[in-house]
C-alpha cells in the first residue's frame, strides 16, 4: 500500500476498493500512517464523498480494527438504539431498561456529550458509584443475568474510529456524511446486533439542520446496517425544542426517574415508546404497561445496582447534585409559546458547565434547566418559562443574554 497514492486517488474522485480501505485502516490503527496523511485523506473524503460500497468497506474495516462482541449460541436477540443526539435527549436511560423487560438483550454502548448535545455516560455517572467501564466479561455476565448493560466504548472497540475521530475533530472533517456513517455504524455493529433503531434528529438543536439531511443520513446508515445483516429501522424526529422539560445531567436523570415511576413529559414518553416498538417483540400496549406498572423502573434499579450505582440516590438525585443558584426566567409577554430554541438552551447549558466544549472537559452534573415550557402552551407576563440551575453568579449572568430570545411568545 502506498498511502500518498490513496490520498491522491480519493482527492481526484476515484472509488477505493475494499482492500485499499481495509489496508489503510489497518495500517492507521497500527500507527503506520501519519496523522497528517490520514487527515488529508479525511479531507479528500469530505470533498469527494464515498460511494455506498466504499462507506460499507470503511465501516467494516473500522469495526474490525477492534473487538466485536460475541454471545453464546441461542441467546436472545440483541437490540439497541442510536440517536444522532439532541438537547434534553435522555431516551436511552428509560429505553434500555424498558426493552430489557422483554426477552431481548440490550448491550448498549454509549458516548459522552460533546457540544450542545448531552451524553448518556455523563448522565449515568451523575448517579453515585455508577460504573460505565465494565470489562467485556463482566458486561456479558450482566447481560445474561438482567438482559442489559450501559457502558462506554472500551479501548479495544473500534480503535480506528477513536483515532480518526480525534483527527476529524480538529481538521474540519466531522461533518462528512460517509465518515459519520462509518463512525457511528462501526461502533454499533461491534455490538453484534440483530436489530437497531435509529433516532435521527433534525432541526435547530441537532447535528442535521434539515429534514432532508436527516433522511439522507438515515438512509445511508440503514443501507450499511442491512448490508451487514442487521434488521434496521429509523425514525426522524424534529429537534427544535428540547426533549422533555429538563436539560442537564442529574436533572435529566431525575426526569427519567419520573417517567419510570409513571409520570414525566408526554413528548419524551411518546418517543421512547415509538423507538421501543421498532425493536421489541412486545406490542406497544405491553411496552406502555411495563413503563407505567413499575417493571421498567425495577429493571433500571437492577441495572444501576449491577453497575455499582447507589439506587437509593435515584429519588433524590437532584438534591444530591444541587446547584447553589436556582433562578426562574420570567416571561416578558403573554400569549402562546411558539418557539423554544433548543440550540440556544443547549449552548446555555454548555456555558453553565453542563456540557463540553472539548472532549477532555469535565461536566458539572448539577447545572442546567428544569420546568422548560413547551411549544403550544400559554404563558402570562411574569410567569416562569424555565428554571436556571447555576454554579455561580458569573455563569448565571453569562447565560441570560442567550436565553433572552430563546422562548418566543405570540
Ligand atoms: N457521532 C459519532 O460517533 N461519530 C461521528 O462521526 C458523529 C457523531
Amino acid at each position: 500500500m502506498h498511502v500518498p497514492s490513496l490520498i491522491e486517488r480519493k482527492r481526484d474522485g476515484a472509488e477505493l476498493s475494499a482492500e485499499e480501505i481495509g489496508d489503510l485502516i489497518t495500517a492507521f490503527t497500527r500507527g503506520e500512517v501519519a496523522d497528517y496523511q490520514m487527515s488529508a485523506w479525511a479531507m479528500a473524503v469530505f470533498f469527494r464523498g464515498m460511494t455506498a460500497e466504499e462507506t460499507q468497506h470503511l465501516t467494516k474495516a473500522m469495526m474490525r480494527s477492534g473487538r466485536v462482541l460475541e454471545y453464546p449460541a441461542g441467546s436472545p436477540p440483541k437490540v439497541d438504539k442510536h440517536s444522532t443526539g439532541g438537547v434534553g435527549d435522555k431516551v436511552s436511560l428509560v429505553l434500555a431498561p424498558l426493552l430489557a423487560c422483554d426477552n431481548v438483550w440490550v448491550p448498549m454502548i454509549s458516548g459522552r456529550g460533546l457540544g450542545i448535545t448531552g451524553g448518556t455516560l455523563d448522565k449515568l455517572e451523575s448517579i453515585p458509584g455508577f460504573n460505565v467501564s465494565l470489562d467485556e466479561e463482566r458486561a456479558l455476565a450482566q447481560l445474561k443475568r438482567i438482559g442489559v448493560f450501559m457502558i462506554g466504548q472500551t479501548a479495544d472497540i473500534c480503535p480506528a474510529d477513536k483515532k480518526l475521530y480525534a483527527l476529524r475533530d480538529v481538521t474540519g472533517t466531522v461533518p462528512s456524511q460517509p465518515l459519520i456513517v462509518a463512525s457511528i455504524m462501526s461502533k454499533k455493529l461491534a455490538e453484534n446486533l440483530d436489530r437497531l433503531v435509529l433516532d435521527v434528529k433534525f432541526g435547530a438543536g441537532a447535528f442535521m439542520k434539515t429534514r432532508a439531511e436527516g433522511e439522507q443520513l438515515a438512509a445511508s446508515m440503514t443501507e450499511v446496517g442491512k448490508l451487514m445483516g442487521v434488521q434496521m429501522s429509523s425514525l426522524l424526529s424534529p429537534m427544535n425544542e428540547p426533549l422533555g422539560r429538563a436539560v442537564g445531567n442529574a436533572l435529566e436523570v431525575a426526569e427519567c426517574v419520573e417517567i419510570l415511576q409513571g409520570g414525566g413529559p408526554e413528548d419524551l414518553i411518546r418517543l421512547i415508546l415509538d423507538l421501543a416498538a421498532e425493536v421489541s417483540t412486545a406490542s406497544r400496549e405491553q411496552l406502555t404497561v411495563w413503563l407505567t406498572d413499575g417493571s421498567a423502573w425495577r429493571k433500571f434499579v437492577e441495572l444501576v445496582e449491577a453497575q455499582g450505582g447507589d439506587a437509593g440516590a435515584l429519588d433524590k438525585i437532584d438534591q444530591i447534585h444541587r446547584a447553589p443558584l436556582a433562578q426562574p426566567l420570567l416571561s416578558k409577554g403573554s400569549g402562546t409559546i411558539v418557539r423554544v430554541d433548543a440550540e440556544a438552551i443547549g449552548r446555555a447549558s454548555v456555558l453553565l458547565g453542563g456540557g463540553r466544549q472539548r472532549a477532555t472537559d469535565d461536566v458539572d452534573f448539577a447545572v442546567g434547566f428544569t420546568e422548560i415550557r413547551k411549544v403550544g402552551e400559554k404563558a402570562q407576563v411574569g410567569e416562569p418559562l424555565l428554571m436556571i440551575h447555576a454554579r455561580s453568579e458569573q455563569t448565571l449572568a453569562a447565560v441570560l443574554p442567550l436565553l433572552d430570545n430563546a422562548i418566543v411568545i405570540e
